[in-house]
């Protein structure tokens, strides 16, 4: 018997037929009621997963440093809008903050707005950031934020925006559904319709492949995209996407649900798990090129991190306490060796066309 959010999924399909992948990933997460991020914090060592500014506030400085840069890059405007997409906790915008106590004038000019779409991390992202005298505006989509020049921030954010799959099927490409298992008590993917003119929205690379192949595709990045574009033709501005997921297109099913640190079937229990697909940073930077976007990256974030400074600044750390040696150590090796965060996951910038290359990455990248 299915009840809950996995109950309200299952009559939707017996009325109205199997769904996308991107549908069941969005009722699940944001439920009002009983989505996965609509009502707590599955954030940090004790809960579901961990992400780079949990592991340590190494992440965060650097990030807040390029920012920086990257503002005094773009002549030090009066104002300007910094907005981060997705902040979970809150974690990464207080570490953003407390680096630019080092950068005269740049607490002043930056103006934070936070997009979140969880009421849960909302009430912890305030929890997190009043008390240290950080003003932030929650916005609830990226068209909302003020005019002007501005700086984008999102890590994994990209990875929980809802993705759909397709499979060859005798030389067209299907999208796969969910729909209902024979019984009606649990959930099953199952072939659709050809994809038709959505077939647009499938990477460049893998339009090609053979019958059986399967392939991500990502409206939700295209609108991301799309939106930044609008906004960057009129106002200067960067964003930086840091996330995990390959550097050229790959097939293959990367749908996965995140349960307390272990991997689980993303059709068992919608609402109890994180739902996520990688990132395909190819086709971010053809979405974005084909916008009339600069596009810098995608680069391991080991490397960024490091071209960054991210040992120097563990070396001043563990100057100044010297009893977290070992914890500071493990933290930079957590983010930046090859077989831990530091090669699978990219780090990517989309910038208005013609804008000073933003730090950290190669001329080349
Ligand atoms: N950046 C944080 C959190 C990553 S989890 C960190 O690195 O720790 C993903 C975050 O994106 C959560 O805060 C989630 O609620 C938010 N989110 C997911 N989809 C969203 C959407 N469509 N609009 C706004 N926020 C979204």
């Amino acid at each position: 018997m299915m009840d809950g959010i996995a109950g309200r999924i299952a009559e939707r399909i017996r009325n109205g037929g199997p769904i996308s992948v991107a549908a069941f990933m969005t009722e699940a997460m944001f439920d009002p009621r009983e989505g996965f991020y609509a009502t707590k914090n599955p954030i940090g060592a004790g809960e579901d997963f961990i992400t780079a500014p949990s592991v340590s506030q190494m992440f965060g400085e650097l990030i807040g440093l390029w920012c920086a840069q990257v503002w005094m890059d773009m002549g030090q405007p009066e104002t300007l809008q910094l907005v981060e997409l997705g902040p979970g906790t809150g974690q990464m915008m207080s570490d953003i903050v407390r680096a630019w106590r080092a950068v005269p004038g740049f607490t002043q000019a930056a103006q934070i707005s936070l997009i979140e779409a969880s009421a849960a991390l909302k009430m912890v992202q305030g929890r997190n950031l009043t008390p240290m005298g950080v003003e932030a505006m929650w916005l609830d989509r990226l068209e909302d934020v003020p005019p002007g020049p501005a700086i984008f921030v999102g890590n994994e954010f990209l990875d929980c925006l809802p993705m759909r799959q397709a499979i060859k099927h005798e030389g067209q490409w299907h999208e796969r559904l969910i729909g209902l298992s024979e019984t009606g008590e649990a959930f099953a993917f199952v072939l659709g319709p050809p994809l038709g003119v959505e077939a647009d929205l499938l990477p460049e690379r893998l339009r090609d492949l053979p019958d059986g192949a399967l392939a991500e595709l990502r409206p939700g990045d295209q609108q991301v995209i799309d939106a930044l574009a609008d906004r960057f033709k009129t106002h200067p501005g960067h964003a930086l996407f840091i996330d995990y997921g390959p550097a050229t297109s790959e097939p293959g099913d990367t749908f996965q649900a995140i349960r307390q640190h272990e991997k689980i079937d993303p059709l068992a229990a919608p609402g109890t798990a994180d739902l996520t697909a990688r990132v395909d940073f190819e086709q971010l930077a053809i979405f974005a090129r084909s916008a009339g976007l600069d596009v810098s990256g995608p680069t391991r974030q080991g490397a960024w991190l490091k071209a960054l400074g991210i040992e120097v600044r563990a070396a001043n750390l563990i100057r100044h306490a010297p009893e977290k040696k070992t914890a500071i150590a493990r933290q930079l090796l957590r983010l930046t060796e090859p077989d831990q965060m530091g090669e699978l996951f990219k780090v990517m910038a989309i910038s208005t066309q013609g804008q000073t290359k933003p730090p950290g990455f190669t001329p080349e990248g």
